[in-house]
């Protein structure tokens, strides 16, 4: 679904496009029209599936199309963690960079200065407050903090807030925020605890669930770091001497796979390529070579990647890292099906680093790295070279997720804070580099 199908407003349109989002993931596309009808939401669903984007458009829409109290806090997103504000301020700080939209994030770990700051802000009022509840509550008892005009309130993850002990202090925060408002309350999992404190302070919610298929554990997975041109030397170098009879390479350019299938050939594999050049009679035709065991290799493009049905596939190449963690489940689920052990290798560029990360993320795990043979030369995490770990620009790769996890990112510090009150008109950033 497009994000234009939503009927957002201009400002935030552009917002989502600088944030270089074009299609609504499966929770947005589930949840935003119902936010939008103003329908309270208990939804299930993990870190990496845009969750964040589902609570915070259409709530930025609302507050660009119904005039807001001045003065006052009107959206206040509580989590649980300090990392969690500042993934969610950067996002906030993407979308509404276009928009007069301000908003604050009040978390704990800061010094005298930042309370200062926060205070500040706070006294003002401010769309949108992102804040953990024992930093909220500690200004809350200050007295000018102002939540008598509140109207959307939101919980994230709400299971990991009850596991850190904050049920009293949710509570204690409710309790100052008028009933007449909309609740969503997001979690990962739904274990009964949840259940009650829905109950508690949802009024007749939606609920949605996005459960993320996990690949079967019996398939092997590795990723290899590399540059763009290793990648048929490479393919070359896994396929030489393989055990596996039956290979499928994923790549998501047409033209990557015409060329990786000539140079396939001329070094003697049996292979080929299927794509949306060749007619129907053609793409059945190979596939049924394929599953008919005589062909052992073939090379498809993305828009096959759900529609081949064939058991015994022994090994998965994903040429280039697939678009999400959906893509990535379903491709290698294509091994180890019918209880059988499956292989799937993933090349990954430095610049699709941050992608996999998120595919990791999604998955639950961190898939290994498996070191490419020294021949093929060095690769981005090795390379000593301009174009390796040290030009500008490039992250270091090939060591796990240091370097490119949003966890890792650094805080927002002061200037994430406070700078956004749309009421003390302060000064704008562009949206951060990495584009959230
Ligand atoms: P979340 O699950 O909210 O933690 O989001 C995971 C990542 O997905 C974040 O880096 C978001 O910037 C990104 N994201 C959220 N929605 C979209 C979308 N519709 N298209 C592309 N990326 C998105």
């Amino acid at each position: 679904m497009k994000f234009t199908d939503f009927g957002f407003h201009d400002s935030l349109m552009e917002g989502i496009f600088s944030s270089g989002w074009e299609e609504a993931t499966p929770v947005q596309e589930q949840v935003i029209p119902h936010i939008l009808s103003g329908r309270d939401i208990i939804a299930s669903a993990q870190t990496g599936t845009g969750k964040t984007g589902a609570f915070l458009l259409p709530i930025l829409q609302r507050l660009l199309a119904e005039p807001s109290p001045d003065h006052h806090i009107n959206a206040l997103i509580i989590v649980p963690t300090r990392e969690l504000a500042v993934q969610i301020s950067h996002q906030l700080d993407g979308l509404t960079y276009f928009t007069d939209i301000g908003s604050i994030a009040v978390y704990g770990g800061g010094d005298g200065n930042t309370f200062v700051q926060e205070k500040a802000a706070l006294s003002r009022g401010a769309d949108i407050v992102v804040a953990t509840p024992g930093k909220l509550i500690s200004h809350i008892n200050m007295g000018y903090v102002k939540l008598g005009e509140l109207f959307y309130l939101i919980l994230d993850e709400a299971d990991r807030m009850l596991d850190m002990g904050f049920h009293d202090d949710i509570m204690r925060i409710i309790g100052q925020i008028p009933a007449k408002r909309q609740t969503l309350l997001f979690s990962a999992t739904m274990p009964p605890r949840i259940r009650s404190l829905a109950q508690k302070i949802l009024r007749e919610p939606i609920e949605v669930n996005i459960a993320i298929s996990k690949p079967p554990e019996r398939i092997r997975q590795e990723l290899f770091v590399i540059y763009e041109p290793q990648k048929n030397p490479l393919v070359k170098r896994l396929l030489k001497d393989s055990p596996f009879r039956s290979i499928l390479v994923f790549c998501s350019r047409k033209q990557s796979a015409k060329q990786l299938t000539r140079e396939l050939k001329r070094a003697g594999f049996h292979a080929e390529d299927i794509h949306s050049d060749l007619s129907q009679s053609q793409r059945e035709e190979v596939l049924r070579q394929f599953a008919s065991k005589q062909l052992p290799i073939l090379v498809a493009t993305d828009i096959l990647s759900r529609g081949i049905d064939i058991d015994q596939i022994e090994l998965v190449i994903n040429y280039d890292v697939p678009h999400d963690g959906e893509d990535y489940v379903h491709r290698i689920g294509r091994t180890a099906r019918a209880e059988t052990d499956g292989t799937a290798y993933t090349f990954v560029t430095d610049k699709e680093m941050r992608q996999m990360a998120q595919i990791e993320r999604l998955i639950g795990r961190e898939i290994p790295r498996t070191p490419i043979p020294p021949e093929l030369g060095p690769t981005p995490g090795n390379d000593p070279t301009p174009r390796g770990p040290h030009r500008p620009g490039s992250r270091p790769a090939g060591h796990g997720r240091t370097g490119h996890s949003r966890h890792g990112r650094p805080p927002a510090g002061p200037q994430g804070r406070g700078r956004h009150e749309k009421k003390g008109g302060a000064p704008r950033r562009g949206p951060s580099p990495s584009g959230v």
